[in-house]
C-alpha cells in the first residue's frame, strides 16, 4: 500500500491551503457574522478554477481526480467551511450530474459556464416532508407538449440564492414512488419558480440555504438529465460522491479546531504552568490527532476507490459517518480546552463547534449512513 500523496495531490492541496490561509481564514468570522461570502472571493475562486474542479478539461474544467479534490476541499473547509460546502454542492452534485449523466447538448450548454463560475449550481432533493426518506418526494412534473410543468417545494437548498442552475428531483410517475422520480435542470429566473429568504441557521452561516417553490413552472423536456423515471438512482449516486466531500469538510473543520486547541493549550497557564502540561488536556489533544488522522484516511480511501472505478458507496458512508462524528467530538473538546473562552465568539472554536454540527445531518444523516453500512455488511 502506498500512503504517499502524489505530486498532483500535494500541489492541489497546497494551492488550496495557500488560498485558504490568505483569503478565507482571516475573514471567516466576518463571513459568519454577515451570513455571506463577498462576490470578490467567488471571483477569485473562479479565476483559480475551483468551480470546475471535476469538470472535464474539454469543457474548461480542471478535471482533477477525487483524491486531489478532497485534499483541496479539506483545506478550503479549514479556511471557511460555509464557503466550502457551496463549492462542494456545485462541483460534486451539480457539475458531476451533468458531466456523468447529461447529454452532449447539456454538457456544451452548461459545463463551460459552471466551470468558469459564471453560474453556480444547486441540488434540490429534500422537501418539507421528505428528508431521509428522499424517495417519498412529492414535487410533480406533468408533461405538457415539449415541457414539464413543476409544482412543489424544495427545502434547505444550499446555494439557493446564488445559483443559476438547479438540479431538481421531481415525480414524473406519481404511482411509481422512487421508481417514478426524474431529474431536471431548471434555470434561475424560470417563470413559476420562487426563491425564499435565507434560512437562519445555527452554524455554517456563510453558506446560503433557501426554500425553492415551483408553481406551474415550465421546464423544457430537453432539460431532463438521464432517463425519465430513473432519476432516483442519479440522486443516490451523486450523494455517494458528495459524502466523500462532506467527509473532507468535516476533517477540515476538525483540523482547524484541533490547531486552535493546541495553540491555546500552550499559552494558557493555570496553576503556574501551561494547561497542555496537564495529562487530561494532552490526552484530549492526542485523541483529536488520532480521530482526525483516521477520518482523513477513510476519506482518502473512499476517494481512491472512486478514482479507480471501484465500488465506493459503503466506504463513502463510512468516511462520512466517522469523519463527521469525529469532527463534532473534536470541536466539543476544543471548546473544553478553551474553558470559558471557548464559549465566547472571539475564539474561533465557538464557530467550528456550530459549523461541525450540520455535517452529521446533510447529504444523509449519521443514521442514514448506518443504514447504508448495515445493509452492506449484513447482505
Ligand atoms: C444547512 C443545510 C443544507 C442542506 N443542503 C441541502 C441541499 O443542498 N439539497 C438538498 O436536497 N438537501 C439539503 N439539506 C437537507 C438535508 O439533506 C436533510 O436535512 C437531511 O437529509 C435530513 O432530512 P430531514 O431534515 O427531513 O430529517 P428527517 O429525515 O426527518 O430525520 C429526522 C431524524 O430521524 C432520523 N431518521 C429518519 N429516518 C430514519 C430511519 N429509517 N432510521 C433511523 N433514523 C431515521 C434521522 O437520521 C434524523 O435523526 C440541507 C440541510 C441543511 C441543514
Amino acid at each position: 500500500m502506498d500512503f504517499q500523496l502524489s505530486e498532483d495531490n500535494l500541489m492541489f492541496r497546497d494551492a488550496a491551503r495557500e488560498f485558504a490561509e490568505k483569503r478565507l481564514f482571516p475573514n471567516a468570522e466576518k463571513f459568519d457574522e454577515e451570513g455571506k461570502v463577498p462576490k470578490e472571493i467567488y471571483d477569485e475562486l473562479a479565476e483559480l478554477g475551483y468551480f470546475g474542479m471535476l469538470v472535464p478539461e474539454k469543457y474548461g474544467g480542471m478535471e482533477i481526480d477525487t483524491l486531489s479534490y478532497v485534499c483541496a476541499m479539506e483545506e478550503l473547509s479549514r479556511g471557511c467551511s460555509g464557503l466550502m460546502i457551496g463549492l462542494s454542492v456545485h462541483n460534486s452534485l451539480t457539475c458531476e450530474a451533468i458531466a456523468n449523466f447529461g447529454t452532449d447538448e447539456q454538457k456544451d450548454k452548461y459545463l463551460p459556464k459552471l466551470a468558469a463560475g459564471e453560474i453556480i449550481g444547486a441540488y434540490c432533493l429534500t422537501e418539507p416532508n421528505s428528508g431521509t426518506d428522499a424517495g417519498s418526494l412529492k414535487t410533480t412534473a406533468k408533461e405538457e407538449g415539449d415541457y414539464y410543468v413543476l409544482d412543489g417545494t424544495k427545502s434547505f437548498v444550499t446555494n439557493g440564492g446564488l445559483a443559476g442552475l438547479f438540479l431538481v428531483f421531481v415525480l414524473t410517475n406519481k404511482d411509481a414512488g422512487s421508481k417514478g422520480i426524474s431529474c431536471l435542470l431548471v434555470e434561475e429566473g424560470t417563470e413559476g419558480m420562487s426563491i425564499g429568504a435565507p434560512e437562519k441557521k445555527m452554524g455554517l452561516k456563510a453558506s446560503d440555504t433557501r426554500e425553492i417553490a415551483f408553481d406551474g413552472c415550465k421546464v423544457p423536456k430537453e432539460n431532463l438529465i438521464g432517463e425519465k423515471d430513473k432519476g432516483f438512482k442519479i440522486a443516490l449516486s451523486l450523494l455517494s460522491n458528495g459524502r466523500i466531500g462532506v467527509g473532507s469538510q468535516a476533517v477540515g473543520i476538525a483540523q482547524a479546531a484541533c490547531e486552535e486547541a493546541l495553540n491555546y493549550s500552550k499559552v494558557r497557564e493555570q496553576f503556574g504552568r501551561p494547561i497542555c502540561s496537564f495529562q487530561a488536556i494532552a490526552f484530549k489533544l492526542s485523541e483529536m490527532a488520532v480521530k482526525i488522522d483516521a477520518s482523513r484516511l477513510l476519506v482518502h480511501r473512499a476517494a481512491w476507490l472512486k478514482d479507480n472505478g471501484m465500488q465506493h458507496d459503503t466506504e463513502a458512508s463510512m468516511a462520512k459517518y466517522y469523519a463527521t462524528k469525529s469532527a463534532n467530538w473534536v470541536c466539543n473538546e476544543a471548546v473544553q480546552v478553551h474553558g470559558g473562552y471557548g464559549y465566547i465568539k472571539e475564539y474561533p472554536v465557538e464557530r467550528y463547534f456550530r459549523d461541525a454540527r450540520v455535517t452529521e445531518i446533510y447529504e444523509g444523516t449519521s443514521e442514514a449512513q448506518m443504514i447504508v453500512i448495515s445493509r452492506a455488511i449484513l447482505k
